[in-house]
């Protein structure tokens, strides 16, 4: 039976308010595997995901430890929102907070603080899209690093790897992140997406545990029994699909399914033109790795996302 240890650390005074980053260290110390969430304060399905992991990991007899944050950004997530009105800061695009003084980068620099020395961090997120379990495989790794990621994907088994690109863009895109700042502390980051909590079923529960449970036995600190059957995840660039309008965005295709580059996705129903819907067709042909329910969507609202086989791509 494992110790569970619940904590949390001082981040700031704001006009004396005191601002903690909530810690829950499982098993001896010091830790060797992080779990972080909530680094997206409209992100809740993280936390049902760490809450079943916690339940399941109690019972073993762990060799070393799991520091889990769960909280990553209280302000945000009081305020339900992708980040806090108070900065206005995205805390993964502020990377290690770079000693600034807004709230969003002292909570990101004391995340970095408290998961140093761990082997590897998993960072959990969800999108509003429907969304399989996906980890995110980051570019400009070196192969050392990039051989340690694929090892740790392979464990989790997610059902889909989202592999970044190593043109600039990407690049960019991954260097002001959270994962990119712990990466430089020297551990092992990346990201997995899930999807929304009223979407959020048993099925992709149980899958993410039992990932999370055979990544702690791969690093050694936990048993390592074998957790359900490992399918054949996919690796795939993506590509993402925008509302060209305001309405109510209706699915046609089936999620997880192939998609021919023409192929109608959905429809959207335009908010000012009731009885003229307009058809959304696929961008690319692949697999509709995520996909919006029935929802009000704004212009520019991601709608869908296309996961092309790497194969397939330049
Ligand atoms: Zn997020």
């Amino acid at each position: 039976m494992a110790e569970i240890r619940y904590d949390r650390i001082p981040v700031h005074d704001a006009g004396g308010m005191i601002i903690h980053l909530p810690v829950v260290d499982i098993g001896p110390s010091p830790p060797v595997m992080a779990i972080v969430a909530g680094i997206h304060g409209d992100e809740p399905s993280p936390l049902c995901l760490i809450d079943r992991f916690v339940l399941a990991v109690r019972d073993l007899p762990l060799t070393g430890g799991i520091r889990i944050l769960a909280a990553a950004n209280p302000p945000a997530l009081l305020q339900r929102a992708r980040w806090s009105n108070w900065d206005d800061e995205d805390m993964n695009r502020v990377g290690d907070g770079s000693g600034g003084p807004a709230l969003t980068r002292r909570l990101a620099e004391a995340v970095c603080e408290a998961v140093t020395g761990c082997k590897v961090c998993v960072n959990l997120h969800n999108f509003i899209m429907r969304t399989p379990l996906l980890a995110i495989q980051p570019p400009g790794l070196s192969p050392e690093r990039q051989a340690r990621h694929r090892a740790y994907i392979h464990a989790l088994d997610p059902h889909v790897v989202w592999v970044f690109g190593s043109g600039p863009t990407d690049q960019h895109a991954f260097s002001t992140s959270l994962d990119a700042a712990m990466e430089a502390r020297g551990v092992d980051s990346f990201a997995v997406e899930m999807a929304d909590l009223p979407e959020l079923d048993e099925p992709l529960l149980a899958r993410g545990i039992a990932g999370l449970l055979r990544l702690a036995a791969q690093l050694g600190i936990a048993p390592d029994a074998e957790r359900s059957p490992k399918r054949n995840a996919v690796y795939v660039r993506r590509q993402l699909m925008r509302s060209p309008g305001a309405g109510i965005f209706e699915a046609i295709a089936p999620l997880g399914g192939t998609v021919e580059e023409g192929e109608i996705v959905g429809e959207l129903v335009p908010m000012e033109r009731p009885g003229d819907r307009v058809l959304i067709r696929a961008t690319a042909s692949g697999w509709l790795i995520q996909r919006l329910g029935r929802r009000f969507v704004r212009p520019g609202d991601m709608i869908a996302s296309i996961g092309i086989p790497l194969e397939a791509t330049p």
